[in-house]
């Protein structure tokens, strides 16, 4: 059997080549396909080995500690298993959205605590990688394929996060530089990003249109002024750091803006096209769990003198957990495939993200169920997976804030047929 760092020698190797050779390549123009190709089995298998190899055994100590996932984070970089979408030209593999929700749905299948330690990066990035010059990206996006380094988005605040235009944060231009003041909050990474995107408001009008009164910067840590807070003590996802963000007169070249004044607020949402079918992924991934740990204890633990796998009243439970295994996959699949293909997809991502976050809690309470008074213990596998789910309906936008997006577009896409 292949180890950990063949694997990871094949994918580095290939991923560059074959996205566009003949096996490797995502035939587009038939329409939805997703049979993995070569290179993303090749890479599933690397993030399914590093999952059991070195996640799994680790959860219950993050969980429990808090620490950040350090060591797992720098074999995991070293490996290639992270910041592989990143731009060719940055130094990266460009892989598609599909190949890094592939890895995160195996991760999360470990724990979606290390999970967001190690991917959440991924959410600072994008708005560089969506909105950002060739150099911005070549210096910041660069760094972190050098070193094992992470960023992080900064949004949301202490008085403002499912409306993000309520944030208070501002940057006023001074010569060549802008000066930021304000307070973020709950920036998963706060502690540990090297730089971080930063929304703030640079239109002092309160009556600005949204689209035009914010601006999007990249903020290094290193910047005097940059303060983090105490990392939160959370409920699940433990191994996550997540703490608040202060600037404080943080004065921010020029050259850091990214696109134009006034187009943070749109960059700031568009890049959860991108992340969101991502978290979808990462529902997937814990719901796998639930369901694979929850059908094993059925069939060995019995009552009435049969396994409880032989009730209907467990098995149509089981029965319930794989068809939201089986269409979250779907689900995120879709909105991953449909941004590869240069679809706008913030529908899709925000059904993704509504429906394999809602499932995840349901799956993850009925798996505790299964496991009855063993399920409510800290030594079976299942309350974690409970605790840690809750947070895949908030962060990344509530479950309520999907179905506003969502009803907003059905309800406009009707008025346009009238
Ligand atoms: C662990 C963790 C990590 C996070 N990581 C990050 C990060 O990296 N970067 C970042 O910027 N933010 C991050 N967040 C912030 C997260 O995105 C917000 O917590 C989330 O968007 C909700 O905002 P809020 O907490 O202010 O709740 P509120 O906006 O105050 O909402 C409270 C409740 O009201 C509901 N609600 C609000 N408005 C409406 C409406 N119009 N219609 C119906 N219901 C509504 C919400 O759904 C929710 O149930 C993180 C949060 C947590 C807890």
């Amino acid at each position: 059997m292949a180890t950990i760092q063949q694997l990871s020698r094949n994918v580095l190797k290939q991923s560059s080549k074959t996205l566009f050779s003949k096996q490797g390549v995502r035939n587009c123009s038939a329409g939805y396909n997703f049979t993995l190709t070569d290179t993303e089995k090749e890479i599933q298998e690397l993030a399914r080995k590093f999952t059991k190899e070195e996640i799994i055994p680790a959860a219950a100590y993050h969980d429990e500690s808090g620490e950040y996932p350090k060591e797992i984070f720098k074999k995991a970089w070293t490996l290639g298993l992270l910041n592989g979408h990143i731009p060719k030209h940055a130094g990266g593999l460009e892989q598609t959205s599909l190949t890094s929700g592939i890895i995160e749905e195996e991760f999360s299948y470990g724990c979606t605590g290390i999970c967001t330690a190690l991917n959440s990066t991924g959410l600072g990035q994008i708005p560089v990688i969506i909105a950002g010059t060739k150099e911005q990206q070549k210096k910041y996006l660069g760094r972190l394929i050098d070193e094992p380094l992470v960023a992080a988005y900064c949004a949301t605040e202490p008085g403002a996060g499912s409306d993000v235009a309520g944030i208070k944060t501002t940057a006023v231009k001074k010569g060549n530089e802008w000066v930021i003041n304000g307070q973020k909050m709950w920036i998963t990474n706060g502690g540990v990003a090297n730089w971080y995107f930063v929304l703030a408001r640079t239109n002092t009008d309160p009556k600005a249109p949204v689209s035009k009164a914010f601006t999007g910067f990249i903020v290094d840590r290193s910047t005097p002024g940059v303060s983090v807070g105490k990392k939160e003590q959370t409920m699940g996802q433990r191994a996550s750091d997540t703490r608040a963000v202060t600037f404080e007169d943080v004065r921010v070249p020029i050259e850091n803006v990214l696109a134009n004044e006034g187009d943070g607020f749109k960059i700031a949402m568009q890049a959860f096209d991108v992340t969101r079918p991502a978290i979808g992924a990462t529902c997937t991934g814990l719901m796998q769990r639930c369901l694979d740990e929850s059908s094993k204890y059925a069939n060995e633990r019995k009552t009435f003198g049969v396994p409880i796998a032989e009730h209907q009243g467990v098995a149509f439970m089981l029965a319930d957990m794989a068809v939201g295994v089986e269409l979250s996959r779907l689900a995120w699949r879709k909105g991953a495939w449909e941004y590869d293909n240069g679809q706008k997809n913030t529908y899709t991502a925000s059904i993704a993200k509504c429906y394999s976050s809602d499932m995840a809690n349901k799956v993850a309470a009925d798996a505790v169920q299964i496991f009855g008074g063993n399920g409510f213990s800290k030594e079976y596998p299942v309350e974690k997976l409970m605790r840690d789910a809750k947070i895949l309906q908030i962060y990344e936008g509530t479950s309520q804030i999907q179905r506003l997006i969502i009803s907003r577009y059905i309800i406009s896409r009707a008025k346009e047929l009238q």
